[in-house]
């Protein structure tokens, strides 16, 4: 059996016609734009590409799109003070810190600096709180594009067995929270695996999986017989196992041994073009939820 390729791109394309009628929408009827500002600080180039990526995205949806730069010696007192002026720019309903920060720079501190009902990454504590409480309006964006990836790609999850590979703050642990909410892409039975886990258990528990979700940072880690026959396998792992030699790009493996699992599962997302294309996605559809949070059109 050769699995179906829950293929990323396509997902991202889809809801983000989704998010370009509701745009219309919201302008038409509510006479609000959505406006995502993103801050850079450097000029890290995989950061600058991430940034452009994101701006690109915003202007085709019709945002109102801020991109700005900041010089990589900003002390934290001013960068606090300019997330300050964007909390309280009403045309500003996201704000999203492209990190890393350099060095001298506490992230947390900026990160929580941010209003966190502009916090469209979903990294402050509120939105953490919120999340594990069950009222939200935005989730962290990879977790998030894996939930839909899911839906879309395999089915509902509700009664499933789901085991989450990884406990990370920005994957792992998150990805739990959504997949046990009573609501709607969700309602699973979680279990969450990690490096206290005894190797042996661990691949008894990701047997059971229907739906597995790997973020463990290990190329190629999870391997066919790991996994019962018919799962839907999610790889959110990116990692750079070498470099071609024909185009000198890196090459890259998810966290699941794809050749073999993919004669196993009955869905499977690819690496590259699987969990990717779908952060940037969320991140939009969080700065429109955003602008309908602080219009009053949905409340948390
Ligand atoms: P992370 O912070 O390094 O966390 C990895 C988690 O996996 C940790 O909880 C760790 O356990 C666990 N783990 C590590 N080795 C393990 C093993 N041998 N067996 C079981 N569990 C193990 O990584 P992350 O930020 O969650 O990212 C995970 C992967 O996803 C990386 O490859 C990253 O590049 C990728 N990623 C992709 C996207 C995307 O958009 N596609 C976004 C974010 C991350 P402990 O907690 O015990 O250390």
């Amino acid at each position: 059996m050769s699995a179906k390729l829950i293929k990323g791109a396509e997902v991202a394309a889809e809801i983000r016609d989704e998010l370009k009628k509701e745009v219309e929408e919201l302008k038409a009827k509510h006479n609000i734009t959505p406006g995502l500002v993103t801050i850079l600080v450097g000029e890290d180039p995989g950061s600058v590409s991430y940034v452009t990526a994101k701006q690109k995205t915003a202007h085709e949806l019709g945002f109102h799109s801020v991109q700005d730069n900041q010089s990589p010696e900003i002390t934290e007192e001013a960068l606090l003070k300019l997330l300050d002026k964007y909390n309280k720019d009403p045309k500003i309903h996201g704000i999203l810190v492209q990190l890393p920060l350099p060095k001298h720079i506490d992230s947390n501190k900026v990160l929580y600096g941010i209003n966190p009902d502009k916090d469209v990454d979903a990294f402050h504590p509120v939105n953490v709180g919120r999340i594990l409480i069950g009222n939200y309006a935005f989730l962290p964006c990879t977790p998030a594009g894996c939930q839909e990836l899911i839906v879309r790609g395999y089915g509902d999850p509700k009664g499933k067995e789901v085991v989450v590979v990884g406990r990370s703050n920005i994957v792992g642990k998150p990805m739990v929270a959504i997949m046990i909410q009573k609501k709607a892409g969700a309602n699973a039975t979680v279990t969450c695996v990690h490096t206290g886990t005894p190797k042996e258990k661990m691949i008894e528990h990701c047997k059971r999986a229907d739906i597995l979700i790997v973020a463990a940072g290990v190329p190629k880690y999870v391997q066919a017989d790991w996994v019962k026959p018919g799962a839907c396998v999610i790889d959110v792992g990116v990692n750079r196992i070498g470099k071609s030699e024909k185009t000198g790009k890196a090459i890259l493996a998810g966290d699941v041994d794809f050749e073999t699992v993919k004669e196993v599962a009955s869905a499977i997302t690819p690496v590259p073009g699987g969990v990717g294309p779908m952060t940037i996605t969320m991140l939009m559809k969080n700065t429109v939820m955003a602008a309908k949070l602080a219009a009053g059109l949905i409340k948390i």
